[in-house]
């Protein structure tokens, strides 16, 4: 019933409607019990939709859904090596709002703001006030890309992309189309699996007009993300003729065994996603307790790739900041020898 009627309100209602409280959603899953006080970050809030929360285990503190909203003391502790802008992103930017780090694409944060607060995530810190794409600096992105004329991919991020409303996002898409250099355009966006809804009828339709290839590259961590519900809504998006693909982050507790990954990529090519990326933890200060060794994630992998078709297998990759592409972790050594 609960389910029934989350599925009745609208987007924008939802998002309005968000969890901030940590009682809140420890009690909604039963588990008032383990309430912890937990210190959470001011500038990072809790923050999760019912419809996410619906689809947790109730009873369960280690849900995998959970896991990755739910603040944690471990949040406070230092450490070396994790620091808050871990792909210098801050300085990579040639104009405000605009990311060009790798030949052929260029990325715009369009927005700060995100249906949910991911513990891991590595924009964190990010100064998005400073690095906000305005209206105003349009026409500043608009000779940007037409003075680098290799460019013909504009990824639009944020924050998500899909958290602004339909009127301000056609805004940019009419912005990109009238680019003739442009031949896709891609959102890097968790809003699919976080509130469905938000693939309304209108976005569908205005995506699916486009003289653009659009790509929706969905952020799944866990298949139990992908309920029945969710993949209605990703199946009128496949039907729109929008190439879906996920990625994904490797994290302790989470999704770190074989049986998480092989679901994981399974659900999603049910529901017509392909996996695209599974990125090695971005070392942000607050998140080290989700870190894998990398040695193990290498024997996670060669178990993945033994256990799946290859279209299955998402590329297993790192982010540094200093080179040309999402580097492919080493995987040629043999981690069982
Ligand atoms: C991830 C990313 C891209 C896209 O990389 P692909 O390998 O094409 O998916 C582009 N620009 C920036 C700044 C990125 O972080
Ligand atoms: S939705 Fe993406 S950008 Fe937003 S908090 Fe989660 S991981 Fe970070």
């Amino acid at each position: 019933m609960i389910n029934h009627l989350i599925t009745q309100k609208n987007w924008q209602t939802q998002l309005s409607e968000a969890i901030t409280s940590v009682d809140e959603l420890l009690a909604h899953l039963d588990l008032s019990a383990h309430r912890a006080d937990v210190y959470v970050p001011q500038h990072f809030k809790l923050r999760v939709p019912h419809g996410f929360v619906a689809k947790m285990r109730v009873g369960d503190i280690n849900d995998p859904l959970l896991k990755q909203v739910l603040p944690d003391t471990q949040e406070q502790i230092a450490v070396t090596g994790y620091v808050s802008d871990p792909l210098s992103e801050n300085t990579q930017n040639p104009i405000k709002g605009l990311l060009h780090k790798y030949q052929s694409r260029v990325l715009m944060p369009i927005t700060g703001a995100c249906a949910i607060h991911c513990r891991y995530c590595f924009r964190q810190h990010f100064d998005y006030n400073a690095n906000m794409p305005t209206v105003q600096v349009g026409d500043e992105i608009v000779d940007y890309i037409r003075a680098h004329a290799d460019v013909n991919e504009v990824i639009l991020s944020g924050g998500d992309p899909l958290s602004i409303s339909n009127r301000r996002l056609f805004a940019w898409l009419d912005v990109l189309e009238g680019l003739p250099q442009i031949d896709t355009i891609r959102l890097h966006t968790r809003l699919p699996v976080v509130i469905p809804e938000r693939l309304d009828e209108a976005l569908l339709a205005r995506l699916q007009a486009s003289r653009c290839q659009i790509v929706m590259v969905i952020h799944c961590n866990h298949a139990n993300e992908l309920d029945a519900h969710t993949a209605s809504y990703l199946q009128r998006a496949h039907a729109a003729g929008i190439t879906l693909l996920n990625q994904a982050v490797l994290l302790a507790g989470i999704n770190d065994s074989l049986e998480a990954q092989v679901n994981l990529s399974k659900k999603l090519f049910s529901k017509n996603v392909l996996p695209y990326y599974l990125h090695i933890l971005d070392k942000v200060a607050g998140a080290a307790h989700f870190d894998i060794e990398e040695s193990a994630a290498i024997k996670l992998y060669w178990e993945v790739l033994a256990a799946l078709p290859g279209y299955l297998v998402p590329k297993l990759v790192k982010e540094l900041p200093n080179k040309p592409f999402k580097v492919p972790v080493d995987i040629y050594t043999d981690p069982i020898s």
